[in-house]
């Protein structure tokens, strides 16, 4: 990944809105864990899907994604 790219995924990182969401876990957040539409799954943490904020958050509009639950699909790619 070049510079451009990392500044693009801090920049997308801060706008995640996942820490909000009632599917994040405190495995998560221990891990600092975000942006799953582009890092793809949670590796480690275990948990039950009670919704997902990724339809409103800003990243879905600058990503153009359509997907969502990217913490536990995977990626846009990876669902597809
Ligand atoms: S689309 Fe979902 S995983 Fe991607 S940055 Fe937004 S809230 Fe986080
Ligand atoms: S990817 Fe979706 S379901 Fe998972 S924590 Fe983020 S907003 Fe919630």
């Amino acid at each position: 990944m070049d510079e451009k790219e990392r500044a693009m995924m801090e920049e997308n990182k801060k706008k995640c809105i996942c820490g909000s969401c009632p599917s994040y876990t405190e495995c998560m957040r221990a891990g600092a864990e975000l942006l799953f539409c582009v890092t793809g799954r949670s590796k480690d943490c275990k948990f039950d899907p009670k919704g997902c904020l990724c339809p409103a958050c800003p990243v879905t509009k600058v990503l153009g994604l359509k997907k969502a639950y990217y913490c536990i699909r995977g990626t846009e790619q990876e669902q597809k």
